[in-house]
């Protein structure tokens, strides 16, 4: 049997590990931070009949430019933005190799935040692009001073802000993203992957005068889209020229397209679980401290909380009662996405009974 280190592969990839969150089949899964709220038979009517109508012309290539799709964005995220500010990709992870392929490579740095979202160190090395992590403060927080020392430092083609952070949760402030824009020279990408469930202004306010300045969005989390696979970016015209120079020919499939098309056409409903999303993290906030748990303040769809003595096994025991967390390898921590009312019931409930025996 050939094992990957017999084959002639790239030194930089040696010894790396994939993505790899584990993907079970579990009656609660609150592991990747999906939205888990039903999708409306409406909005799935639609998305259905899109498709099909797609269909008909799937013997030719898509629009390359998927022009109604990124009108649909820009109309979407408002704040005056129009189409040719809008880039769409295949999930943001794919955004963000797009920004590594045209800002990062051989000889270029990326510098991001730790602990924060573990694509970024991945995408960097399938770039060839050196990846730094500077540390964050007091409870994972981020300031304004802490951030443009830090880039001062280390002079990166590339800064990531994840705003809310993942796997943290914490907020992150437009001082902090002013001061990251002031300090750097490359890129700043501020990825909002989570910015629905976030009471906190965004990035996008900021764009006017700022053209190394990109705001990456998702339809994975909020918009209840992750199967899709439909991530986007607003930015200044420019940027959206260098990711033509980057992304493969036809990389939206025509499928992909009148998908995403429909969903946006219904936003409004498949926003309508985020309210509740919000309720059930704050619940989760409150909820965890009683159990004696220590919960990092949260912005987004997931709460980290410390406090847990054994991780792993904290993370098995909920697994044999059909609760399944994340353990993003933080010393005592485990991270939950807050699910529906009754998912983040059982988790809570599951906990409580771990904490008794
Ligand atoms: C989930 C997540 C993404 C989204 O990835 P997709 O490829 O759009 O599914 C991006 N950034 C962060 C920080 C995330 O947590």
């Amino acid at each position: 049997m050939t094992s990957l280190s017999d084959l002639p592969l790239r030194d930089s990839l040696r010894g790396r590990e994939p993505y790899g969150a584990p993907q079970l089949h579990v009656p609660i899964a609150l592991n990747v931070n999906e939205n888990t709220h039903p999708l409306s038979e409406g909005v799935i009517e639609d998305i259905v009949s899109s498709v099909q109508a797609a269909a008909k012309t799937i013997n030719r290539y898509p629009d390359r430019e998927f022009t109604t799709l990124r009108q649909a964005l820009a109309s979407y995220l408002g704040h005056g933005l129009a189409e040719n500010q809008i880039w769409a990709a295949n999930g943001s992870n794919e955004i963000l190799q797009q920004m590594f392929q045209a800002f990062g490579g051989p000889g270029r740095k990326a510098l991001g935040f730790r602990p924060t979202y573990s694509m970024y160190s991945i995408i960097a090395s399938g770039t060839d692009t050196a990846y730094l992590d500077a540390d964050r403060g007091e409870r994972f927080e981020l300031t304004p001073e802490l951030v443009s020392a830090a880039i001062r430092e280390h002079r990166p083609d590339i800064v990531l802000l994840c705003s809310p952070n993942n796997p943290t949760g914490t907020p992150l402030s437009l001082d902090c993203m002013k001061a990251a824009y002031e300090a750097a020279e490359g890129m700043v990408v501020v990825d909002e992957a989570y910015a629905e469930f976030s009471s906190a202004d965004s990035a996008i306010s900021l764009l006017p005068g700022r053209p190394r300045l990109v705001i990456s969005r998702t339809m994975s989390k909020a918009f209840a889209f992750a199967g899709a696979r439909v991530g986007y970016l607003a930015a200044d015209p420019a940027v959206v020229d260098a990711m033509r120079l980057v992304r493969l020919p036809y990389h939206l499939s025509a499928f992909t397209q009148a998908a995403a098309e429909a969903a946006l056409r219904h936003s409004a409903v498949l926003l309508g679980a985020v309210d509740d999303i919000r309720k059930q993290r704050d619940r989760l906030l409150v909820e965890l401290k009683k159990l004696g748990f220590d919960p990092y303040a949260s912005d987004a769809n997931f709460v980290l909380f410390g406090g847990v003595s054994d991780p792993e096994k904290t993370f098995t025991e909920l697994l044999a009662r059909g609760v399944l967390v994340r353990n993003v390898g933080l010393p005592n921590t485990l991270r939950v996405t807050a699910g529906t009312e009754a998912e983040t019931t059982s988790f809570l409930a599951a906990l409580a009974e771990l904490q008794a025996n």
